[in-house]
């Protein structure tokens, strides 16, 4: 008997488009990741360090170099405090992101969890024997509201779930909402899991404010970041947990037997990435910007609606506002097979009262793949409109 959160799990959304473009030759838009192979003065130094440096286990933790550069890194980008004992190196942040879930949530906790979110987070809560508690954020704006909040904390949610920069929906929540939910966790005695892998990808001069930073929230915040997302190289999975002492304990205490530790090459890497590529955190979100601007113009040239997005390299494009009578599911499986464009189903990222026709759109491509891509989904949509 397997265990029952297992016995009919389907297979990821994005390894299933991901799969399907592999088998057709398709253009990739589903799955989030670049077509660039990321800096390469970092691909370098892991090199160097494959070949000369230290390649057995490292440090439980992580090392030293990494923890201390990415609390230095969000001192200067987030005005952080983090001391380098508050920093955890995981295998990327759904290790993170599992290692928080078991080590934080007890049998019968209530987790507040938000609508759309990503598809790594209901299992592992069930497998740790917490109740979802869900809320859902409306597009085309996704916004957290008081009337949300009010009725979905009580006396047993131990945790809530908060993914900021939010994917799919591409949103930033405003310094009102993480004050507002900042409220709700103070008053309730609850944890913020606060998944901000995306912090990094932020758009139109927006200021990314980590929830570790609003007041009350320094010590029951546990911040998730992802080196894969901050330097565009998704296959490294190196990822972080941040979280005060008392909480980092019981966090290490989980990470220490899902995989103990990650690869020291490629954490030596990042230590010296993070201190020395200042150049590509500047560059990376207006090369994207500018991506997006080229992907959503285009799209909208083709007949398709775009929503706004102001985070993540992710565009929204709304079927039934461009005149496609079908649902995401059905339109990405005829992109995918019939088009050579590969999209993720918006309704995956969510369990109930799903919105059926939103698909996702991955904009971290080259200008010809973007072109390409929308010009398969403008055929796709010719086809059923
Ligand atoms: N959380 C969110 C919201 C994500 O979008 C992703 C990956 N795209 C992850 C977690 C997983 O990150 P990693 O690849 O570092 O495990
Ligand atoms: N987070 C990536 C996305 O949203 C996918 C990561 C994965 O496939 N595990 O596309």
């Amino acid at each position: 008997m397997v265990h029952p959160v297992y016995a009919d799990l389907p297979t990821t959304i994005f390894e299933v488009m991901s799969g399907l473009a592999r088998e057709t030759g398709a253009i990739n838009l589903g799955q989030g990741f670049p077509e660039e192979p990321g800096p390469e003065a970092l691909r370098r130094r892991a090199a160097l360090e494959s070949v000369d440096g230290y390649n057995q286990y490292p440090p439980m933790r992580g090392l030293p170099a990494l923890r201390q550069a990415v609390a230095d890194h969000y001192a200067a980008w987030q005005g952080l405090d983090l001391t380098a004992e508050e920093i955890t190196i995981t295998s990327g942040a759904t290790e993170a992101l599992a290692a928080a879930f078991l080590s934080l949530i007890s049998p019968g906790d209530e987790v507040v969890l938000f609508q759309p979110l990503y598809d790594s987070y209901l299992p592992m809560v069930r497998r740790s024997g917490g109740v979802p508690r869900l809320a859902r954020l409306d597009p085309p704006h996704f916004r957290i509201t008081r009337e949300m909040l009010e009725g979905l904390f009580t006396a047993n949610t131990r945790v809530v779930v908060l993914n900021n920069p939010v994917n799919p929906a591409a949103v930033v929540f405003s310094d009102e909402e993480l004050a507002l939910l900042a409220e709700y966790c103070v008053r309730h005695d609850v944890i913020a899991i606060c998944d901000e892998v995306w912090e990094q990808i932020v758009f139109d001069g927006c200021r990314f404010r980590s929830m570790m930073s609003v007041p009350g929230m320094r010590e029951r915040t546990v911040k998730i970041g992802s080196a894969g997302k901050m330097f565009a190289m998704t296959g490294w999975k190196v990822g972080f947990l941040c979280a005060a002492p008392a909480l980092t304990k019981a966090l290490a205490g989980a990470h220490q037997f899902l995989t103990f530790t990650t690869a020291p090459n490629l954490q030596a890497a990042y230590a010296w990435g993070l201190a020395n590529c200042a150049d590509w955190f500047e560059a990376m979100p207006a090369d994207l910007q500018r991506s997006r601007d080229r992907m959503a113009g285009a799209l909208e040239a083709a007949g398709f609606r775009v929503l706004p997005a102001s985070g993540s390299y992710f565009l929204l494009v709304d079927l039934a506002a461009s005149g496609v009578s079908e649902d995401d599911r059905a339109f990405c499986l005829r992109a995918v097979k019939d088009h050579g464009v590969a999209a993720i189903p918006v309704s995956a990222f969510y369990e109930q009262d799903a919105p059926t026709s939103l698909i996702r759109l991955c904009f971290a491509k080259r200008d010809e793949t973007l072109d390409a891509g929308v010009a398969r989904l403008a055929a796709a949509r010719a086809a059923r409109s």
